[in-house]
């Protein structure tokens, strides 16, 4: 049983509760199209299991972090993104708004989004 919490929007895309355009999964992450895209490519990887952020995640399971990379690499690539920036915001001081780990996966120009 994958852990969630009540009213999480990334809980309810990975449940599929609620629409995204995914672009991959595996057993452990869900790979979906940014709503509001700030590159020209600009997916979310996405944990099954919630937590806040990507320490909280890492503190549970080491490995959940290695998982989540290993599919951005792999939509990135697909989309033909080989070079990308990876981005983890962790608190809203930094700019997080959902507070369910995900990594921002940007590609299709350098140094793209410096806002994010
Ligand atoms: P954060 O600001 O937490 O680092 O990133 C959250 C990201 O989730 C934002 O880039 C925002 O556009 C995206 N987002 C928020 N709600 C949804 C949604 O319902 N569907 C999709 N596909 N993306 C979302
Ligand atoms: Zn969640």
């Amino acid at each position: 049983m994958s852990e969630t919490a009540p009213d999480c929007i990334f809980c309810k895309i990975v449940a599929g509760e609620i629409p995204a355009d995914v672009l991959g999964r595996n057993d452990h992450a869900v790979s979906i199209k940014d709503l509001n895209p700030q590159a020209p490519f600009h997916a979310l990887v996405i944990t099954v299991d919630h937590h806040d952020n990507a320490a909280a995640s890492a503190a549970a399971d080491k490995a959940s972090i290695g998982h989540l990379v290993a599919l951005a690499d792999e939509v990135a690539r697909e989309s033909g993104n080989a070079d990308y920036r990876l981005i983890a915001n962790t608190g809203t001081g930094a700019g997080q708004t959902v507070f369910h780990t995900h990594l921002h996966v940007l590609g299709g120009s350098p140094r793209m989004s410096e806002t994010l």
